[in-house]
């Protein structure tokens, strides 16, 4: 089969990788890919959510199979372009269409579907600029902390978890009349706010029947100690260990079977993965968010513990018959370690030589921020480069992530080196 993955992230490489491996995989490409797709796959130049170019790549290369990586192509509507033009609507996309993308495209559609559907979550209210008023009343029956999201896409930074209730109100104001968040914050979702450690859940889904992916956990914020600002993710793990098999199986039947049932009844068509961030809060989940894509740097632990073919089981996924695939799961602990710009989450320089990838032994490399320059690898992101591993359980995992890490360089280069002392 020709396939193409559409992304560039870490993400990308960890699914180009396991593509690249499948025996029933003619020709991978990877749009617009990074320097470490570069080696398994055809890179080519076309962003993400350029559909008329995607189009005439689709064609061109007789593309028999697209999945799609990062969530704004599916909330763009990538998906319906497909099924709207006559040339590509017999080519599957692993991506949900745009309606149930809404999912993560807004958080008030999610919260109601969660409602709709009594999948555990915060209790919430939403308000636009016309409810100003009834926005700060809700504030005032809290208790801190509040947390205010803005109901849109905003980059991950969309969510204010304020302890002063005046702050709250600002914000809200902020937020709803000063277009805080541009037009994503044109209606903001308050939540309960909800205290417990956090995990993800993945799932594969065509519509009907689903498969749950193994567990992890990221680390969100640049600092040791989960301190600093919040980033796109600096590593993860997988299993998470605290989730045993009782909770796990909580989750599956309150959460999982309600969330594909639910989308089925909504008559929202649904080909894809789910990432459902949650919550554990005493013994119980509770759904934090939808994604409707796999997570970066999640995907880099979750993808190499997949032992079945990829390939396979998309195919599954498009054809509606992942009921008859068997998932098979690595059992030890993967790791990820994520290495970033200096500066980064804030202003950060691009085009510095990353050396040493060479040297890793052991360890799975995954690129995200590189680019191939004059036949050097370069940093053209905030997150640049992950090393992940196996272990028995997670702290042989790292150990092996931070050894092989060492022997990697480029100027600026920062990781966190205290993965996992939460758990
Ligand atoms: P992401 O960075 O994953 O894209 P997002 O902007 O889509 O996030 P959420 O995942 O809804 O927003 O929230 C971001 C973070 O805020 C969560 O990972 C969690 O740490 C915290 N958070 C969100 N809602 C709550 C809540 N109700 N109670 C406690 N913490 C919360």
């Amino acid at each position: 089969m020709n396939i193409l993955a559409l992304g560039s992230g870490g993400r990308e490489h960890a699914i180009a990788l396991k593509i690249s491996e499948s025996p029933k995989t003619k020709n991978l490409f990877v749009a617009p890919g990074n320097a470490g797709t570069s080696a398994i796959a055809t890179n080519v130049e076309v962003g993400v959510n350029d559909f008329p170019a995607i189009k005439q790549l689709v064609l061109k290369e007789a593309i028999d199979l697209v999945v799609v990586g990062p969530e704004d192509p599916l909330v763009n509507g990538v998906h319906d372009f497909f099924l709207n033009d006559v040339e590509l609507k017999s080519i599957p996309v692993i991506g949900p269409q745009k309606a149930a993308a809404a999912l993560e495209g807004s958080k008030e559609f999610a919260k109601e579907f969660m409602m709709r559907h009594n999948i555990p979550t915060a209790a919430y209210a939403s308000f636009t600029a016309d409810s100003l008023k009834d926005g700060y009343a809700f504030l005032e029956t809290l208790n801190p902390p509040y947390v205010l999201k803005a109901d849109g896409l905003a980059a991950g930074k969309g969510v204010l978890i304020l302890q002063d209730l005046e702050e709250a109100k600002s914000e809200l104001k902020s937020m709803l009349v000063d277009s805080k968040f541009g037009n994503a914050s044109s209606t903001v979702v308050i939540e309960e706010f909800l205290d417990g450690i956090e995990l993800s859940c993945f799932v594969l889904t065509d519509g009907t029947n689903y498969k749950v992916l193994p567990t992890a956990k990221d680390y969100k914020r640049i600092g040791e100690g989960d301190t600093g600002l919040n980033t796109g993710g600096m590593g993860a793990i997988s299993p998470v260990p605290f989730a045993d098999s009782t909770f796990l199986d909580k989750i599956e039947r309150q959460i999982v079977k309600p969330t594909v049932d639910g989308l089925k009844k909504d008559n929202l068509p649904y080909i894809g993965f789910i990432f459902i961030g949650l919550i554990k809060v005493g013994d119980e989940p509770k759904v934090i968010e939808y994604n409707v894509r796999m997570g970066d740097p999640e995907t880099e632990v979750v993808m190499p513990r997949l032992k079945s073919d990829l390939v396979e089981v998309l195919t599954a996924m498009a054809n509606g018959t992942l009921d008859k695939i068997n998932l098979e799961i690595d059992e030890r602990t993967a790791t990820t370690v994520m290495a970033v710009s200096g500066g980064y989450p804030e202003a950060y320089e691009k085009g510095k030589e990353i050396t040493g990838t060479e040297n890793v032994q052991g360890s799975l490399v995954f690129h995200a921020g590189t680019k191939l320059s004059g036949g050097k690898v370069v940093t053209n992101g905030g997150r640049v480069i992950a090393v992940t591993s196996f272990g028995k359980d997670f702290k042989e995992a790292l150990q092996k992530s931070y050894q092989n890490m060492e022997k990697l360089h480029f100027d600026g280069m920062y990781y966190r080196k205290d993965l996992g002392f939460d758990l």
